[in-house]
């Protein structure tokens, strides 16, 4: 999407050597809301047609994002909670991520009455890179028995091997903008 990776370009900012970037002022903390409608819609003319019924994000930084997209389809979003109590009563599904950005496990939950068999779900999220948050989305879908469509990602890094792996186990992964390579000299998209 070239409005997205024009803005990359404009105020993308290159961390870690070229393996983070930052978009906190118009992503991950301030948000541009208008950008957000036009990748919403995006979102909307590749999986419309799918019949969804719940748009599913993991806190925190996709929930900003996923309730735009949610709006574009008209269903609600739910988001999974990084969890901090114990699961001694089964109502919730949980699930263990790894955090890229900050290199350690925590598990996730989403409670069960919000997710059922009948339920056709979209995962959106604002980045792709090992794929470990959505793995731990997919495995939530799963366990509830819901049909899972697909994936929407904002910003996939094409350099690490989530976007690959994924779409190998037969999810469908459309990312609006693919970084290539990223160095502090600059970025190349896909
Ligand atoms: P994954 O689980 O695919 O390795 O990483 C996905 C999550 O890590 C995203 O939800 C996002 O919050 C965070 N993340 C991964 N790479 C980046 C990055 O380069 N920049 C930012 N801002 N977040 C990232």
């Amino acid at each position: 999407m070239q409005l997205l990776e024009d803005r990359i370009r404009k105020d993308g900012k290159i961390r870690e050597h070229g393996s983070v970037l930052k978009v906190d002022s118009f992503l991950n903390h301030q948000i541009d809301v208008d950008l957000c409608n036009e990748m919403g819609k995006e979102f909307f003319r590749l999986f419309g047609g799918e019949g969804i019924t719940k748009i599913l994000t993991i806190e925190a930084s996709g929930i900003g994002i996923a309730c735009i997209v949610a709006q574009c389809f008209g269903v609600p979003v739910l988001f999974a909670k990084k969890s901090k109590t114990k699961n001694i009563d089964g109502s919730v599904y949980t699930s263990q991520v790894h955090s890229f950005t900050h290199g350690t496990d925590y598990e996730v939950m989403v409670a069960k009455e919000f997710l059922s068999p009948n339920d056709r779900v979209l995962l959106v999220d604002d980045f792709l890179a090992n794929g470990a948050a959505l793995q731990g989305l997919m495995d939530i879908v799963h366990q509830s028995g819901a049909d899972l469509v697909g994936a929407g990602i904002c910003i996939e890094k094409a350099f690490q091997p989530g976007g690959d792996l994924l779409r190998q186990s037969g999810l469908r992964v459309e990312s609006l903008a693919r970084i290539a390579a990223m160095s502090e000299n600059g970025i190349t998209f896909c």
